[in-house]
């Protein structure tokens, strides 16, 4: 079955050339549909579309679907199936709306009812997530944090290069693009303090990561090979995965992050297919000094994806500031490594785990993916364009991710992964 959508394919709705969802994309999601149903969703341009109504009209029925899969609030069934009925929905989904279907195009009553602009759709949360676990993939991340914390000459420990760290988070406080997020309360104290002292975080930091969704492992136990773990991977979001680093610093030893992590994380709400962005595979950095285990090795070419990212801040009533540009492609463990890794001990993959790749900093200042980097843990703030200065984030600050994939004509994108930090809630009177 083919899985790469033609590049030179159009789709007869309208796409404008900076749009990050022309038809080789169609990605996925979910919300609420102007008639109060909630539904899944993909969408070519801005025209949204709904694949529950394409579903009842029968469109799907050579995929093999389970009955039902896109009535419904999150894409969790339809993660649930295999990738060639993955594939299979989404070659559907192209045929119907490429510009050769002048059938379809003409059936202009029918069309009025499964498509709608998005400015009248609210698009939420796209996938129930079960498990989150995320990464410390990025080399250039793990090396900076390291020599800032610890000790610049051993920057990275021992194990980093060998396996890919991780840790488990939660899944109960992940939102989608367009959150508000208060500031977190907690524990600090700082190398000269001789005790912890209790209040909202001043050094609240972003970090941008990208996730990817999985479809399900094994059930009994048996683990997935790093050669094949890609068929258990849906596909990518954007992931601000919100750090408060003062609680951070005092909490983490011995067992790792914990409150400074679990407040919020926010993700893009369209889920970017892997076939999507095969046409933009890139090598992952060589792996040799060491070399890894034989589980871990992984003889494909093109392990990861050039994926152009960036990062905004815009302050309350005032302009946007770029302030990272950074890249997908510079991860030293690929998605495939981290999976097989995650499942060789027996733990379960469910479909519908959230997996971030950790902070994605590149070699440079400008493509550093935390504000801990970019302003080297407050010691050097930045300009914002308005005028004001920045070491962490303030309140009433929107933090934007965007991400994309280009080559030639072709751009496959993920949309805004946007949130706000608002002031902290007062504890004393919850
Ligand atoms: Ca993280």
């Amino acid at each position: 079955m083919k899985y790469v959508i033609d590049s030179k394919l159009e789709s007869f709705l309208p796409v404008s050339q900076q749009s990050d969802f022309p038809i080789q994309n169609i990605p996925f999601g979910a919300g609420t549909w102007p008639s109060g149903e909630k539904v899944c969703l993909t969408r070519i341009g801005d025209t949204v579309i709904n694949l529950s109504l394409i579903e009842k009209n029968d469109f799907f029925q050579h995929c093999g679907l389970k009955k039902h899969t896109f009535n419904q609030n999150t894409l969790n069934t339809f993660l649930s199936h295999k990738k060639p009925i993955w594939r299979a929905v989404r070659n559907t989904i192209a045929e119907i709306f490429s510009k050769g279907n002048k059938e379809f195009e003409k059936n202009i009553d029918f069309r009025k009812k499964i498509e709608c602009h998005i400015s009248k759709i609210s698009i939420e949360m796209p996938i129930n997530i079960g498990d989150y676990t995320d990464f410390y993939a990025s080399k250039e991340h793990a090396t900076n944090v390291g020599s800032m914390f610890r000790d610049p000459k051993n920057a990275l420990l021992p194990n980093w290069s060998h396996l890919p760290v991780g840790y488990h988070g939660r899944s109960s406080t992940i939102f989608s693009t367009g959150k508000e997020i208060h500031r977190p309360n907690g524990q600090k104290k700082k190398p000269s303090d001789d005790f912890p002292f209790f209040g909202p975080s001043e050094k609240i930091d972003f970090e941008l990561e990208v996730g990817f969704i999985t479809g399900s492992g094994p059930r009994n136990g048996d683990c997935i090979s790093v050669e094949s773990a890609e068929d258990s991977i849906f596909g990518l979001v954007l992931l601000n995965d919100w750090s408060a680093r003062d609680i951070q610093q005092w909490e983490y030893v011995p067992l790792g992050p914990f409150l400074a992590k679990n407040f919020a994380s926010c993700i893009s709400p369209w889920v970017v297919t892997l076939d999507a962005l095969e046409p933009f595979r890139s090598n992952r950095p060589v792996q040799n000094d060491p070399n890894p285990l034989p589980y871990l090795q992984q003889s494909r070419i093109g392990a990861n994806f050039n994926i152009e990212l960036q990062v905004g801040i815009k302050p309350e009533g005032s302009e946007e500031t770029i302030i990272c540009e950074s890249n997908f492609k510079y991860m030293y463990w690929s998605i495939a490594q981290q999976l097989a890794h995650h499942s060789i001990n027996g733990c379960i993959i469910n479909s519908g785990d959230l997996m971030g790749s950790g902070t994605i900093s590149g070699p440079s200042k400008g493509s550093y993916g935390s504000m801990l980097e970019i302003s080297w843990n407050g010691k050097e703030p930045i300009h914002l364009s308005d005028g004001t200065k920045r070491s962490f984030i303030e309140d009433n600050d929107t933090v934007i991710l965007r991400g994309s994939a280009i080559k030639e004509n072709l751009k496959i994108g993920f949309g805004e992964c946007a949130s706000k930090i608002i002031p902290s809630k007062s504890w004393k009177t919850r």
